[in-house]
């Protein structure tokens, strides 16, 4: 009795109180001044082949430093402009830091995964929109990998998501599939996508190596992977013990603190990163000592 009184008294709180109302306008409105003046930065986390310890690629994700508020997270502010029909705007001026990240040439040679919402990837523009931005940087969808979640998988828009992805990954772009096993995709309509990586969620990754329940469906993530010939990513890696039952249990890349954190493409750690990581470079540097 005591909870149903308070999840009243929550509600009660949440939809009288002025405050409540009034920093989500200020969020809002500071989100619009954000896009308007392209203040949104994007860090990049590595992500590395467990077994050979070498660089395979980055995920780009998303800042926002916002001279009053301070520093605002993803988790917060991507929600908010999916719900302003903002996201699209958001996604595209990502893509084009990427691009121009690329281009400045301060990330390897290898894929850099970008995060789609689900509302983005139903914009009817989406296709286009997307081929633009790299046509116009002029970088190569191969260098580009699609993070898409289990609920960009919903059955009523199966065909058309189908037909989607087809046209992306015709063009060049890799798919993945984030945060798996959180969602519930019908695994029938999985083996039917055309994909190339599986993400294992983080919350499982953080209850290795004692929770055998996280263990167990970590393995099967690995294991169904493996048998739909696809990569398999874990994704929050952050120590020995987890990276080990990663390693033991078939897992191909990871990333996580454990590696590095996200950050900046001219940050000098990250740069720091690649060259103990990326086999070709090292070799480089060194024959140009001789
Ligand atoms: P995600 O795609 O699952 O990204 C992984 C999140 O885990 C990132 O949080 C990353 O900073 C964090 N992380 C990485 N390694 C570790 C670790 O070892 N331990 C822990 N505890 N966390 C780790 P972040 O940057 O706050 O992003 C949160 C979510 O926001 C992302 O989850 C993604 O869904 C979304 N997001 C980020 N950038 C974008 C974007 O450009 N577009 C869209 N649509 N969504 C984005
Ligand atoms: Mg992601
Ligand atoms: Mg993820
Ligand atoms: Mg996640």
């Amino acid at each position: 009795q005591a909870k149903s009184a308070g999840r009243n008294q929550y509600c009660f709180y949440q939809s009288s109180s002025g405050q409540q109302s009034d920093q989500e306008l200020r969020l809002e409105q500071a989100l619009r001044t954000a896009l308007q003046q392209r203040q949104l930065q994007v860090a990049y986390q590595p992500k590395v082949a467990l077994a050979e310890d070498r660089l395979v690629g980055f995920e780009a994700l998303v800042r926002w430093h916002d001279p009053q508020l301070g520093q605002i997270s993803p988790v917060n502010f991507i929600p908010l402009a999916e719900k302003l029909g903002l996201i699209s705007q958001l996604g595209a001026q990502v893509l084009e830091l990427v691009c121009m990240d690329i281009r400045q040439g301060g990330l390897a040679e290898v894929p850099v995964s970008v995060n789609i919402s689900t509302s983005q990837l139903s914009e009817s523009d989406f296709f286009h929109r997307t081929c633009h931005i790299l046509n116009q940087h002029g970088v190569s969808a191969q260098r580009i990998e699609l993070e898409l979640t289990e609920s960009c998988l919903i059955p009523e828009h199966a065909e058309e998501t189908l037909v989607l992805l087809t046209r992306l990954r015709q063009v060049g772009f890799k798919l993945s599939i984030d945060d798996f096993g959180t969602g519930y995709s019908s695994l029938s309509y999985l083996r039917r996508l055309p994909i190339d990586t599986l993400k294992i969620d983080r919350s499982f990754i953080d209850e290795l190596p004692d929770n055998r329940e996280a263990g167990q469906i970590a393995s099967a993530v690995i294991a169904m992977a493996k048998a739909l010939n696809l990569e398999v990513v874990a994704e929050g890696i952050e120590n020995t013990a987890q990276y080990d039952y990663l390693l033991s249990a078939g897992c191909q890349v990871g990333q996580g603190y454990f590696y590095c954190p996200p950050l900046s493409a001219r940050d000098p750690a990250l740069k720091n990163f690649i060259g103990r990581h990326c086999k070709g470079k090292r070799l480089a540097h060194n024959e140009s000592q001789f």
